[in-house]
C-alpha cells in the first residue's frame, strides 16, 4: 500500500500543520499540535507516532519536524487532491464542491489511478482553485511534449466560465480550496 493510502485523515492534518509550521528547523510541539486538531495531547501524540514510524516526521525533544519524505508525501497528497478536483469540476460540480469531493478520495487513491485521470483530463496545470498542479512523469516526457505541446493541450480544452478555464486562475476560493 502506497504511504498516502495508509494515512488518517488526522495523521494528514498533523503532518501539514508540522510541515507547514516547523519551518527552519524549528519544529513543533505536541501542544500546538494537538491544539491544531483538538484533541489532548495524548491523542495527538497518537497520531503522530504513524508519521513517524513512516519516516515522515522527525521528533526530538519533544518538537516535530517534517523530513525530506514527508514533504514529499505532501506534494503528492497535493496532486492527488487538486487532479481528483479537477476530474470533479469536469463533472460538473462547482468550485466549492470539488473541494469537498477530493477531500472524500484523495487519499485512497493510488498515484497510478492519479496519473490515469491527470492524463484523461489533459495534464491540468491548475486546480478549480487556481493552485499549481505539478507536471506529472507523462506531461514531462518528451514524447508528450511534442504530441501535446501546452498551447495546443489547453486550447484543445473546453473551458467553461467560472470553471477550469484560464479564467479561473485567480479564483475567489483561495482561502478554501487546496
Ligand atoms: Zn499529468
Ligand atoms: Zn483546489
Amino acid at each position: 500500500m502506497e504511504t498516502l493510502q495508509r494515512l488518517t485523515r488526522r495523521q494528514l492534518e498533523a503532518l501539514r500543520f508540522v510541515a507547514t509550521h516547523g519551518a527552519e528547523g524549528r519544529g513543533v510541539s505536541l501542544n500546538a499540535i494537538a491544539q491544531r486538531l483538538g484533541v489532548r495531547a495524548p491523542s495527538a501524540l497518537a497520531h503522530l507516532g504513524p508519521l513517524e514510524q513512516l519516516g515522515l516526521i522527525s521528533r526530538f525533544r519533544g518538537k516535530s519536524r517534517v523530513t525530506a519524505r514527508g514533504q514529499s508525501c505532501l506534494d503528492e497528497y497535493l496532486r492527488h487532491h487538486r487532479v481528483a478536483e479537477s476530474l470533479f469540476a469536469r463533472a460538473g460540480l462547482s468550485a466549492d464542491a470539488t473541494h469537498t469531493a477530493a477531500l472524500e478520495v484523495d487519499l485512497a487513491l493510488s498515484h497510478r489511478t492519479v496519473e490515469e485521470i491527470c492524463g484523461a483530463e489533459g495534464h491540468p496545470e491548475v486546480c478549480p482553485h487556481g493552485q499549481p498542479i505539478a507536471p506529472c512523469a507523462a506531461s514531462k516526457s518528451p514524447r508528450h511534449s511534442v504530441a501535446r505541446p501546452k498551447t495546443a493541450a489547453l486550447s484543445a480544452r473546453p473551458v467553461r466560465p467560472g470553471r477550469v478555464g484560464s479564467s479561473s486562475r485567480v479564483p475567489p476560493f483561495r482561502t478554501r480550496g487546496d
